[in-house]
């Protein structure tokens, strides 16, 4: 096989983007990829019954923020983002809910209803945000895309010494950046109805509102703006196709069926790579002057480099990287109707989002599944993220029909559900993801009555079901007792 001046080891989106980029410039760049298609965790499949595709891993997706969509015209290789006029949307108990829409007015009527005062704070950062417009956008950009820098916390800082005063809060920059989200939160709002939807989405943009140091984010979400998120059409996995589609128009070579196995050395410089014996060239060695690994800090550092390359030292502090932090249990339905929330006859809006957040109807509720989660508990109170995805992309399901998917965070290795000790990761071979999706499935019948019925098939997606989808979320070393 031909030497390449980069390689790049796996073919998710990250790795097709960085040999995009590449391939464009002009150097030749090799993708191997170990799966037989490409993009394992920016995934589309039929679970069961054809036509109805589901989003397994992906689903709220984001290349309409990133430099990447107009450099590499991802919508001239065929994606086409999809969304609806309604942004996000959180159903209460009390038959209620509240709306993040595309139109401001709107959001801003939707917070009214439950609280002027609160309307008063979304308007007062909205307009502080809109005045400051650049400067958000370019913050938001490179906390999203770019590494932390003390520079980029000092800039966070100096915007929100600025928001603060606009809010006559006694808050500085500084105080923000210590802050958890819930204490912001708290601060800022008055009623559940309103502080809960920027928690739900915190959880839901991976920023938890219960850890320190995620005030910044949280204050954004805060704002109740628009969000440039989307599915695509035909599902997530058309932003790995256009990617795909990208590199190779440029002149890029993937090989699928192509598990990498070590990283090839000389005089401490990687220079190539073997493929493993099951490759669909098996044991073939190819060079590079360049190799960029996708995967993830074990697999790379661990398995395809070995502590003889990297050293005692650092092998320690890898096999103590912390893979532990909750995951998401996924529940996916094919539907032969669109659910109606009971909170539609409070504000139809809800009927025109496609995604959402149920149960936690108070902040102190989702404060506690969270630190539940964090701690190996899998949470006591069933809530979680909904999507409709058929509402902003009918193309997802056959004419007529549906599909809607829920996740809940859970512990990886839970230890606990109520008062059931479970045995960490071995509670997913012991039927524990059935029992939880039976659990979100009453949630979603008890937000949108007459759910149960229109369900045609359901599948689940535990965290052991993700890690054996995708050779780079396996981790290493091997957990010997499976606990
Ligand atoms: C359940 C779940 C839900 C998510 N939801 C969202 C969401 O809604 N929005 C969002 O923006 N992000 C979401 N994410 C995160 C998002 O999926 C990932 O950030 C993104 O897909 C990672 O892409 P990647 O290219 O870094 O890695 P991956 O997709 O993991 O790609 C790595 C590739 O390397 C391949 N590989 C592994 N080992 C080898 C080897 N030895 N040799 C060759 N190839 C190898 C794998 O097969 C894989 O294709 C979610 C993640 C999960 C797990």
């Amino acid at each position: 096989m031909k030497d390449y001046d980069v390689i790049v080891i796996g073919a998710g989106i990250n790795g097709l983007t960085v040999a995009s980029y590449l391939q464009k410039a002009g150097l030749s760049v090799g993708v191997f990829e170990a799966r037989g298609q490409c993009g394992a965790f920016c995934d589309t499949v039929e679970l069961g019954q054809s036509g109805f595709l589901h989003n397994t891993h992906a689903s709220w997706i984001v290349p309409a923020m990133s430099p990447a969509m107009a450099d590499l015209e991802l919508e001239r290789y065929g994606l086409d983002l999809r969304g609806c006029d309604v942004l996000f949307a959180k159903p209460f108990r009390d038959q209620t809910n509240t709306l993040l829409a595309l139109d401001s007015t709107w959001t801003q009527s939707s917070v009214a209803r439950h609280s002027e005062h609160d309307a008063a704070v979304v308007a007062k950062i909205g307009a502080y945000q809109a005045e400051h417009g650049g400067e958000a956008l370019e913050i938001n950009r490179q906390m999203v895309f770019g590494a932390p820098t003390v520079d980029l916390a000092d800039r966070v800082a100096r915007f929100n010494d600025g928001l603060m005063r606009a809010l006559d809060a006694p808050l500085s920059g500084d105080d923000i950046g210590r802050m958890t989200g819930f204490e912001i939160l708290e601060t800022l709002f008055e009623s559940e109805h309103v502080k809960t939807l920027p928690g739900a989405l915190g959880e839901f943009t991976g920023q938890w509102p219960l850890n320190r140091r995620v005030g910044p984010t949280v204050i954004g979400l805060a704002g109740f703006n628009p969000m440039a998120v989307h599915t695509a059409k035909g599902g997530s996995h058309a932003l790995t196709h256009s990617l795909v589609k990208c590199f190779v128009a440029h002149g890029g070579e993937i090989w699928t069926t192509c598990p990498v196995e070590k990283i090839l050395l000389e005089k401490g410089r990687a220079v190539g790579i073997r493929l493993s014996e099951d490759a669909l060239i098996p044991g073939e060695e190819i060079r590079a002057n360049t190799v960029v690994s996708n995967l993830t800090l074990v697999p790379t550092f661990l398995r395809l480099l070995g502590e003889e390359a990297i050293g005692a030292e650092w092998a320690r502090r890898i096999k103590y990287f912390n893979y532990d932090d909750p995951q998401l249990l996924g529940v996916y339905w094919a539907l032969e109707g669109d659910p109606v929330f009971a909170s539609a006859k409070y504000d139809p809006g809800i009927q025109r989002c496609w995604v959402g957040y149920f149960g936690g109807d108070t902040l102190d509720s989702i404060r506690t599944i969270q630190a539940e989660a964090a701690t190996g508990v899998v949470p006591s109170q069933t809530m979680g993220g909904w999507f409709n995805f058929t509402r902003a992309d009918p193309t997802q399901a056959p004419p007529g029909c549906h599909t809607a998917s829920a996740w809940m965070s859970v512990p990886p290795r839970p230890r606990r559900w109520r008062s059931k000790r479970l045995k960490g990761w071995n509670a997913w071979r012991q039927g524990l993801g059935e029992a939880l999706a039976d659990e979100i499935t009453d949630l979603y019948e008890e937000f949108a009555p007459g759910f149960k019925d229109l369900i045609i098939e359901r599948h689940i997606n535990t965290p052991m079901d993700q890690e054996n989808s995708n050779p780079s979320a396996i981790r290493a070393p091997r957990r010997s007792a499976g606990i």
